[in-house]
């Protein structure tokens, strides 16, 4: 039988809330490519603390995607990794995610300590099982109870007859619930969801953002990787705001949606339906021609001759960093 409550979560040992569970330090990911070379994250530093949902927003290609596979180690051959990311727990050596290794990562973190909801679930389901077997077996094999799978699958807001369904019987939104209730099965100390909503109509966007946001109340961490600004503001305690691979701001969640500090965060926000529903003027640069200075030079209203060199991440007043030479005060307009 089936119920609202969650599953309950096996007694691993947590952090507890605000200790420092992920520490990333100087993470810089280049492709290799035929004639050139393509950074898609560069020097990028944040911490992430048990009970904290960090939201990681920004357009499309500006690094989000590739910053978690770095993270969990699923770049292609052609990606090198440089920097840190230290995964921190109690009763655990602590264990950089980028120099462990593979072997490592395959057999102690990725699934485990670590857990990814992906951004194509299609894809990441065995077509030959069905997600019964999928989950019962992810349940068993994490040392958990296989009678828990009808009750994960309600957690995640699927219909449990839909169980019985093989991956291709299923649509974009079960599918998507389904890698969900498979990422959480392990009961990883750190979730990263990237784009877990993608296909949900908006009361199971809100149930899945709102399944998240509880996972942190007992030590977890997520990182949430998302273009809907509505979501991180509705669950995220810190959002970091990424552009053409750096992290531009990183704020507390209520200060960054009051006052952007950053232009190109002042720029997100301002697309937003109930703000002025303008979208961000001209387009995001290509990673292979980024210019030299700031990235956001050519669609900033703010730039002056000083942009023309890097602005690295500075203290923001209330908290947090932003990465401008010029950034918007306190009740300003940029
Ligand atoms: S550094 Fe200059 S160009 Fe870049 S966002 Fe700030 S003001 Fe705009």
């Amino acid at each position: 039988m089936t119920t609202t409550e969650s599953v309950p979560a096996p007694a691993s040992p947590r952090a507890a809330a605000g200790q420092p569970l992920l520490t990333v330090d100087g993470l810089g990911v280049e492709f290799r490519l035929r004639d050139t070379t393509v950074r898609a994250v560069g020097d990028l530093s944040l911490t992430v603390r048990a009970g904290e949902l960090l939201a990681i927003v920004g357009e499309s290609g500006c690094g989000k995607s590739v910053l978690a596979h770095a993270l969990l180690g699923l770049l292609p051959a052609n990606a090198t990794t440089t920097g840190h990311a230290v995964l921190h727990e109690p009763d655990s050596e602590p264990v950089d995610l980028i120099t462990c290794g593979q072997r490592h990562l395959a057999r102690r973190v990725r699934g485990r300590r670590v857990g990814l909801v992906p951004q194509s679930p299609a894809t990441a389901l065995n077509p030959v099982r069905t997600g019964r077997r999928l989950l019962s077996e992810t349940l068993r094999a994490h040392g958990r109870d296989r009678a828990d799978t009808e009750q994960l699958a309600v957690d995640v807001g699927l219909d449990p007859a839909d169980l019985d369904r093989y991956p291709h019987e299923l649509s974009g939104g079960m599918a998507q619930r389904l890698v969900t209730a498979l990422a959480l099965a392990p009961d990883p100390s750190l979730l990263i969801a990237d784009e877990p909503t993608t296909g949900l109509d908006r009361p199971l966007v809100d149930h899945t953002l709102d399944l998240l946001r509880r996972r942190c109340d007992n030590g977890s961490a997520v990182v949430l990787i998302t273009h809907d600004l509505a979501a991180a503001q509705r669950v995220a305690e810190t959002v970091a705001v990424m552009y053409a691979s750096r992290i531009v701001e990183h704020r507390d969640t209520d200060q960054l949606f009051a006052a952007p500090a950053h232009p190109y965060a002042s720029a997100l926000l301002d697309a937003l339906p109930d703000r002025a529903f303008r979208a961000v003027p001209g387009d995001p640069p290509m990673l292979t021609a980024l210019p030299p200075g700031c990235a956001f030079a050519p669609r900033c209203p703010r730039r002056t001759d000083t942009c023309a060199d890097r602005p690295e991440p500075t203290p923001v007043a209330g908290g947090g960093t932003v990465a401008c030479h010029h950034p918007i005060p306190t009740g300003a307009t940029p």
